[in-house]
């Protein structure tokens, strides 16, 4: 299996960014990362002034697709995702619902072992593995890793986990997939600044899809399909997050305008992903069980 190491790193999704690996449709590929501080603040003592200017969440990458072309979807399969033994969260004033509680920043190093996160002496929290940030290139300017687009990147959607499969729409040949920022655990709506952020390494599997395309991200998991839109406020992000599922439902699903509508009114779930990137990211969940049956109903 091909390997991409957290030395090739990039701050920026960009289609000016060299390579890092280059790997064919249908192959796997397993990507080590920093957490999104460069792992600057694991040993004791370091602080804020520590890190490296101008790079908040460092993404591993790019991978080269060599089928994938403008036009096509890339499909990503989370196959694992491995955790490093220590993360870290921390609050102040520079972000996050909190921020005015908090005028110093406050930074905790947290043990994870045996898929647990041990906060303390007696909390004890199940391991919930997500990546913060994937995208590939998009077409035109360089969009910095901190923020979330049409090409995936600063997402922080908790559904981006072990067994899903995500798409993304390619703008640029290759593709040119970077990841990084994972989260041993996260709360909806990233509301008081970060995920307990953490290093690892992830397993790939990459595949060009020219059959299925979408302007956006699109999760699919045992259970659901899922958009993820971003916008520059809450509202703008869960209008679009709708309209995408809406038109997903139509033109990939088949089903009646009415019927589409229907079904969000009766098991669509739209939740807040994160509020504390520069754009915010919400989500529109939709049983797949629900669009089956809604289909088969149609072709009657
Ligand atoms: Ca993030
Ligand atoms: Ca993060």
């Amino acid at each position: 299996m091909i390997k991409v190491t957290r030395d090739h790193f990039t701050c920026a999704h960009s289609a000016a960014d060299q390579p890092a690996a280059y790997v064919n449709s249908g192959d796997c590929v397993e990507i080590e990362t920093y957490d999104c501080y460069k792992c600057r603040l694991l040993p004791e003592g370091t602080t804020f002034d520590d890190l490296e200017p101008g790079c908040a969440n460092p993404a591993t990458g790019p991978v080269f697709v060599k089928e994938a072309m403008p036009g096509d979807m890339l499909r990503i399969e989370i196959r694992k995702i491995e955790l490093g033994p220590v993360g870290i969260m921390d609050v102040g004033p520079s972000s996050g619902a909190l921020k005015e509680f908090f005028p110093d920043r406050v930074i905790k190093r947290i043990p994870v072992k045996d898929g647990y996160i041990h906060y303390g002496d007696s909390v004890k929290v199940p391991v919930k593995p997500m990546i913060g940030v994937i995208g590939v290139a998009p077409a035109g300017e360089a969009v910095s890793t901190v923020t979330p687009m049409d090409h995936g990147g600063n997402m922080d959607c908790t559904k981006i986990e072990e067994g899903a499969v995500l798409y993304l729409p390619v703008f640029v040949e290759g593709g040119l997939l970077s990841t990084g920022d994972f989260h041993a655990i996260m709360g909806e709506g990233e509301v008081a600044n970060c995920g307990l952020e953490i290093e690892g390494k992830v397993i790939l599997k990459l595949d060009v899809i020219k059959n299925f395309h979408t302007e956006w991200p699109m999760i699919e998991n045992e259970k659901q399909w899922i958009t993820i839109a971003y916008g520059e406020t809450l509202d703008e992000a869960a209008d679009k997050a709708a309209k995408q599922m809406f038109l997903f439902l139509k033109e990939c699903k088949g089903l009646s305008d009415v019927d589409a509508s229907m079904l969000l009114h009766m098991a669509g779930d739209m939740i807040v992903c994160q509020i504390v990137n520069p754009l915010k990211t919400v989500r529109m969940e939709v049983p797949k069980q629900l669009i089956t049956q809604m289909a088969e109903e149609r072709c009657r």
